[in-house]
């Protein structure tokens, strides 16, 4: 008995995606692709033999990134076609050589299915042609007028709000998607329809309110707050940072992102802020992402007189491209003068702006050297910083 899954992944809705350009089965949830977490439900299955997505020409690297981390039971992907009834439909045909038993079909938007779904729609295909996971529908139903008023109640009892995975037997249903596209029939939105067009009896098994279809932006957030403790689990990641510049004639100095008025000034090829740059090592470090000086060489003469925050803000990105969040940074200065107490609530504002982080995440502490060393003796400025960071497992 072969049972294979067909993940519907083609379609370029990207209603829901974070930015408007990626299409929504490739945006980030759960610092994971939406398709990834589709896929990794079906392969990690005891009962599923055999996945093959169904992606958009255009998607294929997309495509790869989703996939690299899935291994075994996964085929190469297939290039559907202009609707999702065609593109299932190729699927089908794709799989059709390797002549599985069963098949379940799937959308790719619908990323938090769980293992309990697909066993009861499998196994709901012991004793009828197909089965899909639905839930019973809880709200009342009104008909709309064409005014936006109630022109009635529909009656709910006996009505399901199907889901996804669909099961078939793997025939039956590519014969039913062959005669449907030979009669010209391209408007069945789900393969139910089609099987019971077909004349095929569907089963009704319990889906679950976690396996949403993600439709718009709201639903990613909504999504990323059902993830199964442990599916989101972030590693954390600390780095340290350090840095130095020397006084240098001047009547003020930035630390920190805040310009502080001081008998001197510090020398340096951008603004010299020794806690900023020292924090970009802490956020690099953290990432095991080189260092300040590799992303930004003090010879390029871009950075000549650069406001430091640029190199903070930069670090924090590389975090976010990740899949990662900041937990907390802390920033130690080391100094004689000039004093930091009175700018230190500033200074903790400064790096929660640049660093898109609440306050209470930002520490900024200073001590002298008791008079001892470059710092002791006044002549210049030293900045160390720490950083924690979450990463995706
Ligand atoms: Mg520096």
């Amino acid at each position: 008995m072969v049972t294979a899954a067909v993940i519907a992944a083609a379609g370029r809705g990207s209603r829901a995606a974070q930015d408007g350009s990626v299409p929504k089965q490739y945006a980030t949830l759960g610092g994971r692709m939406v398709l990834a977490h589709a896929l990794a439900a079906f392969t990690g299955h005891p009962g599923i033999d055999l996945v093959a997505a169904v992606i958009h020409p255009d998607d294929r690297d997309l495509y790869d990134r989703a996939a690299e981390t899935l291994r075994g039971r996964l085929a190469p992907p297939v290039v559907g076609g202009a609707t999702r009834q065609d593109s299932v439909r190729m699927g089908l045909e794709a799989l059709a050589p390797r002549a599985p038993d069963l098949v379940l079909i799937h959308d790719a938007a619908r990323p938090l299915v769980g293992a309990e779904v697909i066993s009861r729609v499998l196994g709901a295909l012991a004793a009828a042609p197909g089965a899909i996971a639905a839930e019973p529908v809880t709200d009342t139903l009104k008909q709309a007028s064409p005014a936006g008023t109630i022109a009635g109640t529909i009656e709910r009892a006996g009505l399901w709000r199907a889901q996804t995975p669909q099961g078939f037997r793997f025939g039956a249903i590519l014969d039913a998607h062959r005669r449907a596209a030979a009669a010209g029939r391209r408007d069945f939105t789900d393969d139910a329809a089609l099987a019971a067009w077909a004349g095929l009896d569907v089963a009704l098994v319990m889906g679950s309110p976690r396996n949403i279809k993600l439709t718009t932006p709201d639903d990613l957030a909504i999504a990323e707050r059902l993830m199964p403790a442990g599916a989101a689990e972030r590693e954390p990641r600390t780095g340290t940072g350090f840095d130095v510049h020397r006084f240098a004639p001047g009547d003020h100095l930035w630390l920190c992102g805040v310009k502080v008025p001081h008998t001197h000034g510090l020398e340096g090829h951008s603004d010299a802020d020794a806690a900023l740059h020292a924090l970009t090592d802490a956020l690099l470090g953290a990432l095991a992402d080189g260092d300040i000086g590799l992303h930004f060489p003090p010879g390029d003469a871009r950075w000549r007189g650069a406001q430091s925050r640029l190199f903070v803000e930069d670090a924090a990105a590389r975090v976010r491209a990740r899949g990662g969040k900041i937990a907390n940074v802390d920033v130690t200065l080391l100094c004689e003068a000039p004093r930091i107490a009175p700018h230190r609530e500033a200074m903790r504002r400064a790096l929660a702006a640049m660093l898109g982080l609440d306050v209470s995440r930002v520490a900024v502490k200073a001590t002298t050297t008791e008079g001892l060393g470059f710092t002791g003796r006044r002549e210049g400025i030293a900045a160390m910083a720490s950083a924690t960071i979450l990463l995706p497992g």
